[in-house]
């Protein structure tokens, strides 16, 4: 361990929401504390502001009073840069602004000791533009607290290009020894959270504009299938629809305008409008006095059905992995006394329009379970076969997973030509209160009514979605996945940082390279191959990884 010693003094500069957050962790963790800002009164209003948060703490009998008092009169309020020649950590916390910092760290320069470590708070300067003027860039490193400090685990270690070694792993050790999450992050723009964030929303805008669902239902499903916290609209509007858009767009700059990131029309509208959100009373819901919450849509009641039919072909469910939503669904059916009859197919699926697709003929697949299917020689491109879901056959319709294409495209040739009607993914799919479908674009309306009645039978609430690629949880879950695999890729982070980031600051479920690892890489690749052919657009291109692990998966599998 190189964390700080508990008698170091830490220097927080800014005493804003996060500076004064960051001067409570850092005297909860016993450091005595400096806390200065610029603006007159600034200081008293931070420090009353750590002390109403405590005092809810005594109140809830969460804290004793006297632990209270001690950590207070641990913070110290500082008039002058100078006061802080003596602290080993200086972190700054002020405005956003280049300018504004560089001013800070170089007045800092002449003023602390020459082992002091400066850090910045900074959610998307360069670390390295930062530390660029310095004598010293190499003391220069992010400390990256989220928002409220003390109640958020995940602070991110951002180095930039000068940031020594040995002083991001004080910072990390610190952070440790203060009840963080700490992660490394090489400092590129949105460093890991809000780089791999930004699909989250950015998908749902792009499903809103499509006109794929409303913002109630989007939510509905993120939150019921997806298992977030808050939907992606309800996000924005706590966060502010105006702060979240100058993210986007800052972090869409700084990656020279990849399409992967790009800001919302939809989006830039509502700020435009001065609809930010929660603050403004009004954002994606409305908020006014008696102004009623939008309710997601539901599908109209279908009938229940008496059987069902699992259709699988053996050889290829044997070779694809484990996961099978189908499993639990056929046992709610079994529990809700639905018949489930069993049949096994032919392959079933050649997506014909697919430039990476097999070519049609040159993949064989065994007919009897047991036999080895072969693959024709060719590119590692060539042997991303196609692989079958179990579809469940429904009077006058088939059901099946969503992997990114529609289900008006020619890619499904269903045995028996029935119309297809996509679910989108769940996690937990005896648990979901929700399911969402799309029926085929052009099916006649008691197909949808059909699909609607089974998941009704089995206890689940229906909300219908456009037949677009990929649907609602599926889709954003992907780019989720898709954003942190290129993050590793790129060695932003590790893979296990990747994951601590989302879930430690940003309240996800799990890390979206844990829903990979869970759904499998190739069905993800699948899902963002599908979404690029789709629209034409280089924003669902496929991470080089997932291509790479699902190769490395499939030799394993045929070794
Ligand atoms: P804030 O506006 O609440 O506080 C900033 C404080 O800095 C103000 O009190 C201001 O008076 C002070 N300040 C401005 N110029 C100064 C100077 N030259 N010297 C000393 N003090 C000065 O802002 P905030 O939300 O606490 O954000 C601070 C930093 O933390 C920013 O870099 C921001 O990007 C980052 N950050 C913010 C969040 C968040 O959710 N708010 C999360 C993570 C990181």
């Amino acid at each position: 361990m190189t964390s700080l010693t508990k008698s170091a003094t830490v220097a927080v500069i800014g005493a804003g929401t996060m500076g004064a957050g960051i001067a409570q962790v850092a005297a909860a963790a016993g450091h005595p504390v400096l806390l200065y800002d610029i603006a007159v009164g600034a200081v008293a209003k931070g420090l009353d502001g750590v002390k109403a948060g405590l005092d809810k703490l005594v109140e809830r009998k969460k804290m004793e009073a006297a632990e209270r008092d001690a950590l207070m009169a641990r913070i110290k309020p500082a008039e002058t840069l100078d006061q802080l020649a003596g602290a080993a950590l200086v972190i700054e916390a002020v405005i956003e602004k280049l300018s504004v910092k560089h001013e800070i760290l170089s007045a800092l320069e002449r003023v602390v000791k020459l082992e002091a470590i400066l850090a910045t708070n900074t959610s998307s300067l360069s670390i390295t533009t930062i530390a660029a003027q310095l004598k010293r860039p190499e003391r220069v490193v992010g400390m990256h607290f989220f928002n409220p400090a003390p109640i958020m685990a995940l602070v991110e270690v951002v180095t930039g290009v000068a940031t020594a070694p040995a002083v991001a792993e004080t910072v990390f050790d610190t952070a440790k020894a203060w009840g963080k999450a700490p992660v490394y992050a090489k400092s590129t723009p949105g460093f890991i959270a809000n780089r791999i964030a930004r699909p989250f929303y950015g998908e749902a805008l792009k499903l809103l504009e499509e006109g794929a669902a409303d913002v109630a239902t989007i939510d509905a499903i993120m939150k019921d299938c997806a298992g977030f916290r808050m939907g992606p609209f309800e996000l924005m509007d706590l966060i502010g629809i105006d702060v979240n858009f100058l993210v986007t767009k800052s972090v869409w700059e700084a990656f020279f305008h990849d399409p992967r990131y790009a800001p919302s029309l939809a989006q830039q509208e509502m700020v435009a409008a001065g609809r930010h959100g929660r603050k403004t009373q009004w954002g994606w819901y409305d908020y006014r006095t008696g102004a009623a919450k939008a309710a997601p849509a539901e599908a109209p009641q279908g009938p229940k059905p008496k059987s069902i039919v699992l259709s699988q072909n053996p050889a290829l469910a044997v070779n694809r992995g484990a996961y099978d939503p189908v499993a639990d669904l056929a046992a709610l059916a079994r529990e809700a006394g639905i018949t489930v009859k069993f049949e096994e197919t032919a392959p079933d699926f050649q997506p014909l329009d697919d430039p990476f697709a097999p070519p049609r003929g040159g993949t064989q697949f065994a007919s009897a379970a047991g036999e080895e299917f072969q693959f024709s020689p060719g590119t590692a491109e060539d042997r991303f076969e196609p692989y079958a879901e179990t579809t469940i056959g429904l009077d006058g319709c088939r059901l099946r997973l969503t992997r990114g294409t529609t289900g008006h495209e020619p890619g499904w040739r269903e045995p028996d030509d029935l119309p297809v009607v996509l679910y989108d993914l769940a996690l937990d799919y005896r648990a979901t209160p929700r399911i969402a479908i799309a029926v085929a674009a052009g099916a006649p309306r008691n197909v949808m009514l059909t699909a609607a009645g089974f998941f009704q039978a089995l206890g689940k609430r229906v909300s219908l979605v456009e037949d677009v690629p990929g649907l609602v949880a599926m889709r954003i879950l992907a780019m989720l996945a898709n954003e942190a695999a290129d993050a590793v890729y790129r060695g932003v982070c590790s893979e296990e940082d990747a994951d601590t980031a989302t879930v430690k600051g940003l309240n996800y479920p799990a890390g979206p390279l844990a829903w990979g690892k869970k759904l499998g890489w190739h069905r993800i690749h699948d899902v963002m191959r599908g979404l690029q052919l789709y629209y034409g657009d280089p924003r669902y291109r496929v991470a080089a990884p997932i291509r790479r692990w699902e190769h490395m998966a499939e030799a394993a599998r045929h070794a």
